[in-house]
């Protein structure tokens, strides 16, 4: 092998004029102080320098007054990313013209590397020997790009812009920032990039803080379990499947079967109730997302929303990067006490976009063409979801992947991958879509694990045992499809979990009230329905609603308000409803009669 160490022992002095001797000796005993050995200084006349560059091997020490002003500029960005949120403003103008007065340059070594080659939004770099995984590189052109592949002699940039003006040999110089996304209250209402710059035309974000994309899960000493309910709003999954603060909760189906809906009906949900919500689209069309944002306006829900959009239009290291972005913005409030709900939509085309980058990195791909890591991708991310301990504050960041599945295979890579990720999964099912059931949750394969303890106590006693009597439904209708003479009881079942079932169908944007839920689960399960016509039971449905905010309105704000119902209520939401399905019945008998 070859000793590097001993053959460079000349260092290049940069500037307009020779060095006296005096600076020259300067220099010399810099560096022996530097690097531990004798090195002689050549000079090399630059007119057009200021002040002198010093180079030796490949670090350059910048004293030119563009050097010493791009580090007093770093210098100053930093002390206002990091203060402007914690202290007020005066107190920070201080502290800029304090670090202003003290500005002393630094000899910082900057490293300056070459491209190899580039294309497809990726770039190999020679000579940045000491760059670090996940760091942010500049090129000539200003575009960056993040160090994604570290090998021997060269690196693996993803380009976050275009790779139009960068060729072979261009010069790529380092920043020593991991990747990370400016952060701040100012986000919320807003649309934004996978890099956090706005996208909505609506002016500039004012950032309050600087957070790596990448950042370690909080550890198991700073959680507390999951134990506050995330109400989605939907009796379909709050009744069967609930979802707690900090849970993780897989949204799966084929595509077409209502993902989007649910999660978008879960932030809907959130109004008023303090929880941010985040939305990071992947990958898909920007008129989807557009229109998505439309409906959230139209609902007043963009008040407490962030959107991070990496559309699939967008470079693919945008699109890998997105839901780090959104998860460390949604950390940003977690830390600071706040709720918060994050949607990662989806996470199949986020692996899609992982395998094309590492697929021009070189990587060898495994199983379905995805690198080796795409599970690693994407429990990193999953694991950051947490219910903060009440000493880091108790916020919490609730995570609704959603993931897309081919003809309902849930065993493929990427679905198993995840479900076994997450804390539960609700499954959507395009049979019972387009049979109308929506939102088409199957009740047979979806699961919650951890969000029984979430419940509120009303739900749990309104929804006690309505996945049991729809798993016995399921049971008797497959069995009886076949036979037309059933027994009275057989027949009356059949009904009752019709009924049931047409009960948790929902329109969209229509989220349930707590009270609402456990009125029509409470009597649902006391069998009132049970002679309603099936086409009637929405309308009877959303009509018993009117009936008791019009006659039961302190029992339905006391159910909201305290989270619970005794049994005494429990009887009068029982009889009143008893009392409006007998009137409800004449009037269909009315109706017949004309
Ligand atoms: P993709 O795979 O394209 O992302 P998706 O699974 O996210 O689709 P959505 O976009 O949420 O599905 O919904 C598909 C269509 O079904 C939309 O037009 C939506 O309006 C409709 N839809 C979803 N849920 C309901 C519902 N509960 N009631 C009525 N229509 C619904
Ligand atoms: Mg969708």
């Amino acid at each position: 092998m070859e000793n590097k160490t001993s053959e460079k022992l000349t260092a290049y002095l940069y500037a307009a004029a020779a060095p006296s001797e005096e600076q020259k000796n300067r220099f010399e005993a810099f560096l022996k102080n530097k690097y531990d050995k004798e090195i002689k200084l050549e000079w090399i006349e630059d007119k057009e320098i200021k002040g002198f560059k010093l180079v030796y091997d490949r670090e350059i020490y910048n004293w030119t007054p563009e050097g010493r002003f791009a580090q007093l500029k770093d210098k100053l960005s930093e002390i206002s990313l990091r203060y402007a949120s914690k202290s007020q403003p005066d107190q920070m103008i201080t502290l800029l013209k304090k670090s202003i007065e003290d500005f002393e340059l630094e000899a910082v070594a900057e490293e300056e590397g070459k491209v190899k080659t580039v294309g497809d939004g990726i770039v190999v770099v020679e000579g940045l020997d000491s760059v670090r995984y996940g760091e942010i590189v500049v090129f000539e052109s200003g575009v960056k790009g993040m160090v994604q592949d570290l090998r021997r002699g060269e690196i693996g940039v993803i380009l976050f812009g275009e790779d139009d003006e960068i060729t072979d040999g261009s010069l790529v110089r380092r920043t020593k920032k991991t990747a990370g996304i400016a952060v701040g209250e100012g986000f919320i209402g807003r649309v934004v990039d996978a890099l956090g710059n706005p996208v909505d035309n609506k002016g500039d974000i004012q950032a309050m803080d600087y957070r790596a994309l990448e950042t370690p899960a909080p550890s198991i000493i700073d959680r507390q379990p999951v134990n506050e309910p995330m109400d989605t709003g939907l009796i379909s999954i709050d009744s069967m499947f609930p979802i707690g603060r900090g849970q993780r909760e897989l949204i799966i189906g084929d595509r077409q079967t209502g993902k989007t809906t649910v999660a978008l009906d879960t932030i809907i949900n959130q109004k008023g109730n303090g929880v941010i919500c985040i939305y990071v689209a992947i990958g898909q069309k920007a008129s989807s997302v557009a229109q998505l944002v439309r409906t959230l306006n139209k609902f007043d829900a963009m008040s407490y929303t962030i959107v991070v959009n990496a559309s699939a239009s967008e470079p693919a290291p945008l699109q890998y990067i997105a839901p780090y972005a959104g998860t460390a913005l949604g950390e940003y409030f977690m830390d600071k006490g706040k709720d918060v709900l994050i949607v990662y939509d989806d996470l199949s085309k986020h692996a899609i976009a992982y395998r094309a980058l590492s697929l021009l990195l070189e990587r060898s791909p495994g199983r379905e063409a995805y690198p080796g890591d795409v599970f690693y991708l994407h429990s990193r991310l999953l694991e950051r979801s947490a219910h903060l301990s009440a000493e880091k504050g108790g916020g919490s960041l609730t995570a609704l992947p959603i993931v897309e599945t081919q003809a309902g295979d849930v065993s493929a890579y990427i679905p198993t991958n995840i479900i076994s990720i997450t804390d539960g999964q609700i499954f959507l099912e395009s049979e019972l879509f387009f049979a109308g059931q929506r939102p088409a949750v199957n009740v047979g394969l979806s699961v919650s694990r951890v969000g029984g303890a979430a419940q509120t106590k009303a739900m749990k006693k309104a929804a006690g045992g309505v996945r049991l009597d729809l798993a016995q439904y399921r049971e008797m209708e497959v069995f009886t499809q076949f036979s037309s003479d059933l027994d009275d009881a057989t027949k009356k079942q059949l009904v009752y979990g019709q009924g049931l079932m047409r009960l948790l169908r929902q329109p969209q944007s229509h989220p349930m009230k707590l009270h609402e839920k456990v009125i029509t689960l409470v009597a649902a399960t006391a069998h009132v329905m049970q002679d309603i016509p099936i086409e009637s039971m929405l309308d009877f449905r959303s009509k018993l609603f009117d009936y008791f905010h019009a006659n039961n309105m302190s029992l339905c704000n006391s159910i909201d308000d305290n989270g619970i119902f005794s049994e005494d209520e429990k009887k009068t939401i029982i009889s009143e409803a008893e009392k409006f399905r007998d009137d409800y019945m004449n009037s269909l008998v009315d109706e017949d009669g004309e």
